[in-house]
């Protein structure tokens, strides 16, 4: 019998151990990893670098495969899962990362609208309206024809937010998206993540070492050498983190 606390998770993390390298380099990056994330939660992991929050997050967003363990991400094992399977999962995650990863041959616009290429028989003109109204709600919308040469930080940052949402994932999975910008966009950036989200009804997993957006989280998860600390369901990780 599985718990109470599975049936509404998203996300369900069991027993999950992940390994890098073969043979004699083999290295464990993760240890027994057990945890659940609800629908609509914000969950901030954090903790020191080389803790295995990148591998965890990637592991889940299907951008690589799970070994051993179970992971199930909306309902759907993705421990053992194939190419094709993994594929398929992306398609329902929104990802933000530390380095924008925007296109520079591309306009702002165009770099929204690849966030809806992945979602088949969306009529262009339709896409092009979304890609619009999705920077205009990041407050990029005297911006969309500017090429990511010509925004500051915090605007590519905002880009890549809006290209992450316009699809209405159900996850999105942000790997210190602040770090690279200052005190206020930082703010600015998960406050607009967190509204977005809020209105979406989506699950946020962002990983952070930044203490100053800890309170955007409903629940702190620790991570330290592989192993979940704490999974944020009491105060401690908050006493942790900071
Ligand atoms: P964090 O994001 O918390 O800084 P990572 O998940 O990036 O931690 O790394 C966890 C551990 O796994 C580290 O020891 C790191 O060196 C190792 N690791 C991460 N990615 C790889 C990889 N592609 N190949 C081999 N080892 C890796
Ligand atoms: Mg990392």
């Amino acid at each position: 019998m599985q718990s109470n606390s599975s049936s509404s998770a998203v996300i369900s993390v069991v027993n999950l151990n992940h390994y890098f390298g073969k043979g004699q380099l083999r290295k464990q990056a993760l240890f027994n990893i057990n945890l659940q994330i609800n629908i609509g939660e914000i969950i901030i992991m954090t903790g020191p670098s080389g803790s295995g929050k990148t591998t965890l997050l990637t592991l889940v967003g299907g951008l690589r495969s799970a070994q051993e363990g179970s992971l199930k991400v909306l309902g759907k094992e993705l421990c053992g899962a194939k190419e094709k399977q993994l594929t398929e999962a992306r398609r329902h995650n929104g990802y933000i990362f530390q380095a924008h990863n925007l296109h520079g041959s591309l306009t702002a616009l165009q770099n929204v609208r690849m966030g809806l290429e992945v979602h088949r028989g969306i009529p262009p003109a339709e896409m092009n309206d979304r890609a619009k109204e999705m920077l205009e709600a990041v407050g990029l919308g005297n911006r969309i024809n500017y090429y990511p040469d010509d925004l500051s930080g915090g605007q590519k940052q905002r880009v890549a937010i809006a290209r992450a949402l316009v699809g209405k994932p159900k996850i999105v999975l942000a790997d210190e998206p602040t770090a690279a910008l200052d005190k206020k966009s930082g703010r600015d950036v998960v406050e607009l993540m967190q509204k977005l989200a809020k209105e979406q009804g989506c699950t946020i997993l962002l990983v952070t070492h930044d203490n100053r957006i800890l309170d955007i989280a409903d629940r702190i998860v620790y991570m330290e050498d592989g192993r979940l600390i704490s999974d944020g369901s009491s105060l401690d990780a908050l006493a942790i983190a900071r």
